[in-house]
């Protein structure tokens, strides 16, 4: 048999089960592996996606998509093909898809990553023959530190600026990145405010049973607070009059790419701390190695490097040219890809820009 998942101009296709995974293009039957907008269009007739990622699909792109929740684990058959979602670690609902015909398996992996956060379900290794995997952070140069030490930054961050009497504004992607922040704050030093485009997702993973401290808007909010207050945005609030509004503040970015200085000076924010949903180098290897795959396919990110490092590794790899984008930069709508680290190996020119 031929390759199991082909890529088509409508998107990653299993050519057994006659369905697409994640396509940019509408599609009559779509499984999808998480809720962020690349991922996730609108448009499909049929949408399948883990029991988690349901009700944010509906709060996105409506909720009268015709849409179908599978619990981690279970097993459909559809055209042949049994079909499985398997937790991917990258935000809540996030799945690794995982399909099986005639004793041949292969896995599509989404986004994923392999550090544990308390806002989703930990990334789990699933044996395959062929995995198809992001490479976002795909360098070498990335090498996350643990969360907590990040958590400590931000937090130190915040505690300073409270003490002086400043509010603290960090931008953060509305969905998923957020939500892991809120997780790792010190509620002892002051109110956290939410955006309004923060405030409804916080509400989604509450309702699927994710513990997050007490979060208010601005209006509920008192203007002496806001001196002690930490502020979540979504980064496109960056320099917006909404944010103008406290005056005196100090603001942060937080994502994977404020590890390289030209994004971050690029952002023309006070700070930047380093927190992906995205593995990192030694992540996005641990990962491929555990799942005994002798053929690998990247999908996007730093494609030509991690094929390289693979074939020479000894595995058979290659790269499928997908519209994939990355969550951190597509919130902006300011970074065009010859300028900001956007897909398709663009990471590789900022680290020449900035090594
Ligand atoms: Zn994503
Ligand atoms: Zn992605």
């Amino acid at each position: 048999m031929g390759d199991m998942v082909v890529v088509r101009k409508e998107g990653l296709y299993c050519v057994p089960g006659d369905f697409y995974i994640d396509p940019w293009r509408p599609v009559d039957r779509a499984v999808i592996t998480h809720a962020h907008g690349d991922h996730a269009r609108w448009g499909h007739k049929h949408y399948l996606a883990s029991n988690q990622s349901v009700n944010i699909l509906k709060s996105r792109l409506g909720a009268d998509i015709n849409i179908d929740g599978l619990a981690y684990g279970d097993r459909i058959v559809h055209n042949g093909v049994a079909v499985s979602l398997h937790p991917a670690g990258h935000v809540l609902g996030s799945a690794q898809v995982r399909m099986e015909y005639e004793g041949e398996i292969w896995v599509a992996s989404g986004d994923y990553k392999v550090e544990p956060d308390a806002t989703c379900a930990p990334f789990e290794a699933v044996r395959c023959h062929t995995f198809i995997t992001e490479s976002t952070f795909g360098l070498p140069i990335y090498r996350w530190d643990p969360q907590q030490e990040v958590y400590d930054d931000i937090n130190a961050w915040w505690r300073r600026n409270a003490d002086e009497g400043r509010t603290s504004v960090l931008y953060a992607y509305a969905f998923g990145k957020a939500q892991r922040i809120l997780s790792g704050l010190d509620t002892s030093i002051g109110p956290i405010v939410c955006h309004g485009a923060v405030e409804p997702l916080n509400r989604v993973y509450r309702e699927g049973g994710v513990e997050l401290p007490p979060t208010r808007l601005v209006s509920e909010t008192g203007k002496d607070e806001m001196k002690r207050a930490l502020v979540l945005a979504p980064p496109s609030a960056a320099g917006s009059t909404w944010t103008r509004r406290f005056g005196d503040y100090s603001d942060a970015f937080a994502s994977g790419w404020m590890l390289l200085r030209g994004a971050r000076r690029r952002r023309g924010v006070d700070r930047g701390f380093v927190l992906s949903d995205h593995a990192d180098w030694p992540g996005l290897l641990s990962a491929i190695e555990a799942t005994g795959a002798h053929q690998v396919v990247v999908t996007h990110g730093s494609i030509p490097v991690m094929v390289r490092w693979l074939c020479q590794i000894g595995l058979d790899a290659k790269a499928f040219d997908t519209e994939y984008g990355d969550e951190d930069d597509e919130a902006t709508g300011s970074a065009a890809p010859e300028e900001g680290e956007s897909h398709k190996g663009a990471a590789d020119k900022a680290e020449a820009k900035d090594a």
